[in-house]
């Protein structure tokens, strides 16, 4: 049994940082899923919400490591 940070750039800001590849909140990008950070989260609600749009809640554990048993076999 291990745990799983996934590290990659934010499709926002283009910061590298770690988050459970489950769990971290995306948006698509020519079809796949592209990572958000925190920050980029935390700067685009307002914009959301000025926009009459819900506001991203990401899950707890966005920017945590992942359990591997939560990972698609593959
Ligand atoms: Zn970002």
């Amino acid at each position: 049994m291990g745990y799983v940070f996934m590290t990659s750039a934010c499709v926002g800001c283009g910061q590298l940082f770690n988050y459970n590849p489950m769990r971290v909140p995306s948006i698509r990008v020519n079809g796949s899923r592209e990572p958000v950070c925190q920050i980029c989260v935390e700067r685009a609600n307002p914009i959301r919400l000025a926009n009459g749009l819900e506001p991203i809640v990401p899950y707890a554990d966005a920017y945590e490591a992942c359990d591997e048993a939560e990972l698609p076999a593959d």
